[in-house]
């Protein structure tokens, strides 16, 4: 697929705060629709890492679960058959049989990457696969081989989450191997758009991240505005990246949410106003060019999921979305930014 330059296009980032099941898949998926996000994404309601681990052992590919924990126990294989698809499928048929397809751009999955799969896997008592460049690059091949299946489903746009990459650079982990490791799954994406996230604080990773075939870098902003200053417009052009600039705060302070779920205040105070979130979208169209953006939350809304038992996180969430979409609506009503130029 083409890049979605001067679009504005909208997307989530996959997890919600919703207990796993059937229905509620459902109603992440008709949230996001309802909101009017481009790429919906296929609904993250598990454990992001457990989720394709779980599998991995199951198939045999050299990786046990022992009392939640997944272990290296022999040599890592990759799958044979494809593995993690039954939410996809879900998706996409939900969607079909609810003649929802014709309102999207397409379906967004979002694939736990190869570093951080390897800091939750363990070796020993003590060590972890992320400590060695062998495992990481062979995690990358077993993630690889995901990828493509779902590139080869149809999928419209698919994200690398990599949360654990600053953790690598931290640990002394070679720069070529971490960009052989984010490499490896995009290389596989052949036509859908390829794009990692990494949330927090990007200093260490963005000039990795710039080196790397990924086309859209997408991050937490919202919640850490410093992140803006780490890529410029012309990084980006010359690199021909774009940025998936994360709008609205998928955090929202723990005392708000702890008042809000005592009831002494209204669910809608965790909600960025679409004044303040178009602001913050023409905030890093100054910095990246509007035409380089991609619109996202910071993060997944999975976190709210400790502070309800009922479904308020989840009307936030929905409403962070709807307001993110009419900011976009708002911006495009004022500038026309489908004829920039692509430098
Ligand atoms: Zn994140």
């Amino acid at each position: 697929m083409d890049l979605p330059f001067g679009k504005l296009k909208t997307t989530a980032i996959g997890s919600f705060p919703l207990q796993h099941s059937i229905e509620k898949m459902q109603r992440a998926l008709l949230d996001q629709i309802e909101a009017g996000i481009n790429f919906p994404s296929v609904p993250q309601l598990l454990d992001m890492n457990l989720m394709f681990l779980e599998p991995l052992a199951k198939e045999g590919c050299g990786i046990e679960i022992r009392n939640g924990n997944a272990w290296i126990t022999s040599d890592l294989k990759k799958p044979k058959k494809p593995i993690a698809v039954e939410f996809l499928e879900f998706t996409q048929e939900f969607l079909k049989k609810s003649d929802l397809l014709e309102k999207i751009d397409g379906v967004k999955i979002p694939v736990t990457g190869p570093i951080t799969l390897s800091s939750v896997t363990k070796i020993t008592e003590k060590n972890y696969a992320i400590e060695f460049s062998d495992f990481i690059l062979k995690f990358s091949e077993i993630v690889a081989e995901i990828v493509r299946y779902y590139d080869e489903f149809g999928v419209g746009l698919i994200t690398i989450d990599e949360p654990a990459l600053g953790y690598a650079i931290w640990l002394g982990t070679e720069e070529d191997v971490i960009i052989k490791a984010i490499d490896k799954p995009i290389e596989a994406i052949k036509r859908a758009l390829p794009s990692v996230h990494v949330c927090g604080d990007i200093r260490t990773v963005a000039n990795l991240l710039i080196k790397s075939k990924a086309s859209i870098l997408t991050h937490e902003f919202k919640a850490l505005p410093k992140n803006l200053e780490v890529y410029s417009k012309e990084m980006l052009d010359g690199v021909d990246k774009m940025i998936g600039l994360g709008c609205v705060n998928s955090r929202p302070d723990p005392q708000l949410l702890l008042d809000i779920r005592d009831k002494k205040k209204n669910w809608i105070e965790a909600v960025e106003p679409v004044d303040e979130v178009e602001k913050f979208i023409l905030e890093g169209a100054k910095r990246f060019g509007l035409e380089r953006l991609v619109i996202v939350p910071d993060c997944g809304f999975g976190g709210m999921k400790e502070y309800f038992k009922d479904d308020t996180g989840q009307k936030i969430a929905s409403q962070k979305l709807k307001n993110m979409v009419e900011a976009v609506k708002k911006i495009e009503g004022k500038i026309n930014i489908s004829n920039v130029e692509r430098t």
